[in-house]
């Protein structure tokens, strides 16, 4: 995992960080015997935001494409990987632009 200095992520609204408080509270009342509990919610890549150039980290999902490829009278199977990042917090709606 990259380590970005503080000040330069900025996240628009504080879900991610909400989540994995409450997921690591939930954890250790689960397994009380357990120490050094951590949750990182996945699915989330850094991006430039538009207008202000800032650093900020979106949600993303992955996108498989699959085609053939036909090139020089030979077909082959071929796989694209892509990410497509939201546009709003799917926890709070709030805009990620
Ligand atoms: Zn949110």
């Amino acid at each position: 995992m990259l380590a970005w200095p503080a000040n330069s992520e900025m996240v628009m609204c504080d879900c991610k960080t909400k989540y994995e408080e409450e997921i690591v509270k939930s954890a250790k009342e689960q397994l009380p015997d357990s120490t050094d509990h951590t949750a990182e919610l996945q699915g989330y890549v850094l991006g430039i935001q538009k207008g202000t150039n800032d650093i900020v980290q979106r949600q993303a999902m992955q996108v498989v494409i699959k085609y053939t490829a036909h090139r020089k009278g030979v077909s082959r199977p071929k796989k694209l990987v892509q990410i497509v990042m939201a546009s709003f917090c799917m926890f709070c709606g709030a805009s990620l632009k």
